[in-house]
């Protein structure tokens, strides 16, 4: 640890889950990361390759400032160690799912710790949410199957005391949000239960439960962080640019909502004849099979100064460094019953990559071809010329990951495709 004209910073290694390195942190020198998502239990090896984010801020990749590699010399057969620490490199680095070869150990940007104010408010429409986020720059917000409505969870830096009351409001919300909550849909998603229920309980139950308005002040490790690893789930995540927020969201609405119930109309706004369902057969299939069950979360990322996290610039030259907004779609089926979400992962996963330019979290189901992306990262090739230097017998690939960044897969190159 050290700091230096950038500011402080410190070397991890790679296998430290981020709560200890959190903890560590703050007992040795009152410092902090400079951005948490839902959990803490990752690696920080795991987290940078996957590009893991929070709210507010960019995704962690952003701030790592160096990467020490073992790499494979195919030669020699002997293990080789490489600091990676500038240029193109070091953001091939920052987010490389393991294909540049073993992390050993990554220097991380860190800050002093800091209070984090947090508030529930509903919202109904998207852009009143988006509005606050001046106010509220690291909030996140839920929207609200079935209801279609927003619950923000408003949250700013502050210099005001902490809140007395700080360990009742996480009580609050570890017993309401992240036990409750999760109880109740466990319960009403068994099959014995008609999906009205579902709906019913997001229109009337779940959105009462929030405490509006009541304001929290407490460390930022203990605001930013909640119990999502309590209950077995599995998750996708679409990134859109925030220009394209508002079609997403409607769209996503749409499609839930032909999806929940063959005989509910769609509510969303749609007026523009591009953004109608794709009519292809397996979609149609799902029509009435899968209500969603969990409330959908949106958050924004900042643009990443890297080359294939989530968050990096996109080709938009109007304004390649365009916030990003990260949508979570949740699921807590279990085995045969998972097989609808699972069926809608891929639709969902083409019809935004095709319509909205969104990219998949290389963390969670991820759903999309080799060839989709390079049409939404520019810089692929870049990553794929780079990975191939520090790997060329692609030790450190596998089935999946060869596909993503096996040259003759990306062709055209994303330079040479046309803009959307
Ligand atoms: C309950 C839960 C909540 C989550 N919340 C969020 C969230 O809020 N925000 C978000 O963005 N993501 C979130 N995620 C996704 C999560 O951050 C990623 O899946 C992350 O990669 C998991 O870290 P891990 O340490 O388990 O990594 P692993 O799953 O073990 O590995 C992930 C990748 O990193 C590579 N890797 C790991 N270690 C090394 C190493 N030493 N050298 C080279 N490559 C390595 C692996 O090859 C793999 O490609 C969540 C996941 C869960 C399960």
């Amino acid at each position: 640890m050290g700091t230096n004209q950038d500011g402080h910073y410190a070397e991890v290694g790679s296998g430290c889950q981020i709560k200890h390195l959190v903890h560590e942190l703050r007992e040795s020198r009152q410092w902090t990361l400079p951005s948490l998502g839902f959990i803490t239990e990752q690696t920080i090896a795991g987290a940078i390759s996957t590009g893991t984010h929070g709210s507010g801020k960019h995704s962690l990749s952003h701030y790592v400032r160096s990467v020490r590699l073992a790499t494979y010399d195919a030669d020699t057969g002997q293990a080789v160690t490489t600091v990676v620490d500038a240029g193109d490199e070091l953001r091939a680095a920052r987010c490389s799912l393991g294909t540049l070869g073993v992390i050993l150990s990554v220097t991380l940007e860190v800050r002093d710790t800091y209070l984090v104010e947090e508030q529930f408010r509903h919202y109904s429409k998207l852009e009143d949410v988006l509005a606050t986020e001046s106010t509220f720059p690291l909030q996140q917000f839920y929207l609200v199957p079935w209801k279609w409505t927003f619950v923000a969870q408003q949250r700013r830096e502050t210099n005001r005391k902490p809140s007395r009351l700080a360990w009742l409001y996480h009580l609050y919300r570890l017993i309401v949000f992240d036990v409750l909550m999760h109880l109740l849909i466990l319960l009403i998603t068994r099959p014995l239960f008609p999906s009205a229920c579902t709906r019913c309980a997001f229109k009337w139950v779940i959105p009462a439960c929030v405490i509006p308005q009541w304001p929290i002040v407490a460390d930022s490790s203990k605001q930013l962080v909640m119990q999502h690893e309590l209950f077995h789930h599995i998750e996708m995540e679409l990134f859109v640019q925030r220009s394209k927020l508002q079609d997403a969201t409607d769209y996503l609405i749409n499609a839930l909502t032909t999806m929940g119930s063959p005989h509910v109309k769609s509510k969303s706004n749609l007026q523009r004849p591009e953004l109608k369902l794709n009519p292809a057969p397996a979609f149609a299939q799902l029509q009435g099979q899968y209500c969603h069950h969990y409330p959908i979360c949106i958050r924004k990322v900042e643009c990443d100064d890297t080359l294939i996290s989530m968050s990096c610039a996109s080709d938009d030259a109007s304004n390649p460094k365009e916030s990003w907004y990260s949508i979570t779609l949740t699921n807590l089926h279990r085995g045969i019953h998972r097989e609808s979400f699972m069926k809608m992962m891929p639709i969902l996963t083409h019809e935004f990559s095709t319509k909205f330019n969104a990219r998949t979290h290389w963390g969670k189901l991820f759903g999309m071809s080799g060839s989709q992306l390079a049409s939404v990262y520019p810089k692929l090739q870049k990553f794929i010329t780079i990975r191939q230097s520090f790997d060329p017998t692609e030790r450190f690939s596998n089935g999946w990951t060869k596909d993503c960044f096996t040259d003759d897969k990306n062709l055209p190159r994303s330079t040479t495709l046309p803009k959307k």
